[in-house]
């Protein structure tokens, strides 16, 4: 992409990242270990606990104790449960196994810790390399940036989502596509992050058409799973250094209006989010974009991915009430980053999300 006249900021994130097939039962103890810790507080569902016990085995009596109360976007109770019990084992660095869920649970111990985290993440959310965290209180999501959340060490192990399934792999996939295509004009954009977030499209394309297509296990799965997961870590790694444009306000507000599922929301409404801003989108991004789905249009290439998944197409679907179109409107509308390419009035906003509750074809 030419960057004649652009100006940006791009400030790099640290953080050590180790990938590869078998990594996570192959470095973690010796990623630990390089950290100088010696008291694991161990943090997972109870549904990934025994695959979490098995990856930390080799660190023997050097996990001091376990969490294993993780809950959906991190309540506050459960942060408070995983902080009382970080501090009573007097634990030194805070190893976290799955999802976003999970992540986001050891950066809740880490925000008035400090601990380190390692992150061994389980899905595609891509929250391991970023620096924000959230919480939930009474119904309310409360988001915030802090660099002592970001994860020194992530190890990523394809291995480790083979168990995903295609369904959620699939709206988690298209959760860090969302993360890539808006990181074209959200307000962090930089050529750099573009890069990585052209990198990220493609690879989650590639990983996201073979798991389609995939049997259920053998050669073609493993090489999905290492193509998403690379997407995602390219997607989460852009995302970080972006932050968030008209699309994550939107699903942000949505989500904590309607408590609707957070990537099955960023499946739905993508689309029409890069539908309204494709019009004003500087050519170079356009290029870019379409490059990256391999097609003559950003839009055209988006749509053409998804209509080979299995995916949720309306937020009608996702169980948001038609009542709330104007009241989610009234919402986004207040958070609107001032320097999206295309200006949004209320009435936009009205007529985007009711395109996305009734699941009309984005392109029409
Ligand atoms: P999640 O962590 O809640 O996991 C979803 C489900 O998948 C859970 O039931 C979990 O037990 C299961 N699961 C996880 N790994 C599995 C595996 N390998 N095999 C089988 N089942 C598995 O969901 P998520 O989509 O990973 O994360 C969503 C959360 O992450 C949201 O709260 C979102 O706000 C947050 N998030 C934060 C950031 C950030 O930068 N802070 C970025 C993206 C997402």
């Amino acid at each position: 992409m030419t960057v004649s006249g652009t100006t940006f900021v791009y400030e790099a994130l640290p953080g050590r990242v180790v990938f590869g097939t078998g990594a996570a039962r192959g470095a973690l103890a010796a990623e630990i270990e390089g950290l100088g810790a010696r008291r694991a507080l161990l943090i997972s569902t109870e549904t990934e606990a025994a695959l979490a016990d098995e990856l930390a085995a080799p660190l023997g009596d050097r996990v001091v104790d376990r969490f294993t109360g993780v809950r959906p976007h991190v309540p506050v109770p459960v942060a408070e449960a995983a902080r009382r019990q970080a501090s009573e084992c007097g634990a030194d660095v805070l190893l976290s196994v799955g999802g976003g869920s999970t992540t986001g649970t050891a950066k809740a111990v880490a925000l008035t810790s400090g601990l380190p985290i390692v992150a061994v993440p389980t899905t595609y959310a891509g929250s391991e390399v970023t620096p924000v965290w959230g919480l939930t209180e009474n119904g309310e999501k409360v988001n915030g940036t802090d660099r002592v959340v970001l994860p020194r060490v992530v190890i990523y192990d394809p291995e480790l989502t083979y168990s995903l399934p295609v369904g959620l792999s699939t709206v988690s996939g298209l959760n860090a596509m969302a993360h890539c295509v808006e990181a074209f004009w959200a307000p962090g954009r930089s050529p750099i992050a573009s890069l990585m977030a052209a990198e990220g499209i493609g690879a989650l394309v590639r990983g996201l058409r073979m798991l389609a297509g995939a049997a259920s296990d053998g050669a073609p799965l493993a090489v999905a799973r290492s193509e998403l997961l690379y997407g995602a870590y390219l997607s989460g790694t852009a995302f970080a250094t972006t932050g968030s444009g008209l699309h994550h306000k939107i699903c942000h507000a949505l989500g904590g209006l309607f408590n609707l599922p957070h990537a099955e929301t960023h499946a739905v409404v993508l689309p029409y989010v890069l539908a309204f801003n494709e019009p004003a989108l500087a050519a170079p991004v356009v290029e870019s974009l379409a490059r990256a789905f391999e097609s003559a249009s950003p839009l055209a290439g988006l749509l053409g991915f998804e209509r080979g998944l299995e995916v949720p197409r309306s937020l009608a679907a996702l169980g948001m009430p038609e009542a709330g179109i104007e009241q989610a409107a009234a919402v986004v509308v207040t958070r609107v980053p001032a320097d999206n390419p295309r200006s949004v009035e209320p009435k936009d906003l009205v007529a985007l999300l009711r395109r996305a509750w009734e699941g009309v074809d984005p392109a029409v």
